[in-house]
């Protein structure tokens, strides 16, 4: 468990002086256990203080970072077991395999799925971030120039090196630089050696085990060598197996607070099935629960999109809604006889709304409403998207000096507050749109042919 404010407090100087930025120690001390704000930010605290109150308050797993500046990866850092009693932090990293004695053309082939395969959706995008590397024959000089290929044809991916042998996963380490690699490989033969090499590179080590018990001994073996930064693999031995690990990792490092098991996982699911839309079903509840990583045999955008798609809803934050910027859309490239929609600036409303425009090719200005993130009718009993708030934002959003007529369509759901803001915007004609999206592109057509 974390440090409750007033136990902060007590470890705290109580000048009262504002200098962290809050106007009370007690205020600090209360941001600083939500995790709100850093300790480092009050100058008084001794390094001791900031040490205990850092280890007490950090995630009972591990944040480990891959990569390097923009091409980050962070996996870890999670402290519920449940979506709904906070969030979870970092989506698993979706890799793609690779191996030592594939052929040049194979990796190529491998490379552009890996970079084509991306998608937006709701102003998120979606895309897979990591190519695993896996040794094939215990030759050092392959695993460099594999790597020296990934490099050079997709420089954003974070790196899984695969191997029990230290001089083929130092080859590869050189290859990556600054770029932080998951160095894999480590077992209860080669530990020692693995853990300098960790040292000399500072790149995490991904534990491979062959049982659960196994994977806590390693762990805890690194952690005595002064290694932090840890990925598990428990090396399940069935479907079944590889789903209880994580739940019993998850579980153990949560509510026990086992440190062996504070630690992200890394999945293979294809070593489980030949079939790859099996694969694709076993990373699909790995991702539910609790992969920090899955490596994938291969991408195929049918299979890889909902995947995405999965890893997006599952890893937003329950308790934020997700929103687009309020203000003035132009769709299909209107001028100043298009017609003029307002809706709210929930996302999904957002997309759902832009997505009918576009495809009814009519030019239209799409007015987005700020509404918090509430959808329409949850705005409108909110009292955020009433008449009184829809005219405020039409006069001050500038879209009267980009039409000429005076035609507002506003969501069939809102019919009935017409006539109210007819009043409060007594030059402008409201008309009613359909009540669903999926009715807008026929609407608009009419409204074309008028
Ligand atoms: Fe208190 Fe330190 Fe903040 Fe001053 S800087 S108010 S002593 S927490």
């Amino acid at each position: 468990m974390g440090l409750t404010g007033i136990q902060i407090l007590g470890m705290l100087p109580k000048k009262n002086c504002k200098e962290c930025g809050f106007p009370t120690c007690l205020a600090f001390a209360m941001k600083v256990a939500a995790g709100q704000a850093d300790i480092a930010a009050c100058p008084y605290v001794s390094e001791e203080v900031k040490e205990k109150i850092a280890e007490a308050s950090a995630p009972p797993i591990r944040t480990v970072k891959l990569g390097s500046g923009d091409h980050t990866l962070a996996i870890g850092g999670e402290t519920v077991l449940f979506r709904h009693e906070k969030r979870f932090e970092h989506p698993p990293g979706i890799g793609i395999l690779l191996s030592t004695d594939m052929a040049q053309d194979e990796i190529e082939e491998r490379l552009a799925r890996f970079k084509k395969l991306r998608w937006e959706r709701v102003g998120v995008k979606l895309k897979p971030e990591v190519v695993a590397i896996e040794d094939s024959h215990g030759e050092a000089g392959k695993m460099a120039e594999v790597v020296k290929i990934v490099r050079e044809k997709a420089p954003e991916a974070v790196f899984v090196l695969m191997s029990e042998k230290k001089d083929v996963l130092a080859a590869g380490a050189k290859e990556c630089g600054e770029h932080k690699a998951l160095l894999y490989g480590v077992t209860l033969d080669n530990l020692k050696e693995m853990a300098e090499l960790a040292k000399e590179t500072k790149f995490p080590l991904g534990v491979k085990a062959d049982s659960l018990g196994e994977a806590a001994r390693i762990a805890e073996e690194l952690m005595k060598e002064g290694i932090k930064d840890i990925v598990l693999d428990t090396g399940p031995r069935g479907i079944r197996e590889l789903y209880e690990d994580q739940v019993i990792m998850r579980r153990a490092a949560i509510k026990k607070r086992f440190k062996p098991f504070g630690f992200p996982s890394i999945t293979f699911p294809f070593r489980f099935t030949d079939n790859i839309v099996t694969e694709y079903m076993i990373a699909s509840v790995l991702v539910a629960k609790y992969a920090g990583m899955i490596i994938l045999s291969d991408f195929r955008a049918d299979l890889l999109f909902p995947l995405m798609v999965e890893r997006m809803n599952i890893f937003t934050d329950p308790q934020r809604p997700l929103v687009v910027e309020e203000g003035i859309y132009p769709l299909n490239g209107p001028d100043e006889n298009s017609p003029v929609i307002v809706t709210c600036n929930f996302a999904l409303t957002y997309f759902i709304v832009s997505g009918e425009v576009e495809g009814s090719r009519v030019p239209t200005w799409l007015l987005i409403k700020d509404t918090e993130g509430l959808s329409v009718l949850t705005a409108w009993a909110a009292g955020k998207f009433g008449a009184d708030t829809i005219a405020e934002f039409v006069k001050k959003c500038g879209i009267a000096d980009k039409v000429k007529h005076r035609k507002l369509i506003i969501p069939g759901y809102l019919a009935g507050i017409k006539g109210e803001l007819e009043e409060e915007l007594p030059d402008w004609e409201i008309v009613i749109g359909p009540r669903e999206a999926s009715g807008l592109p026929s609407f608009l057509k009419e409204w074309k042919a008028a």
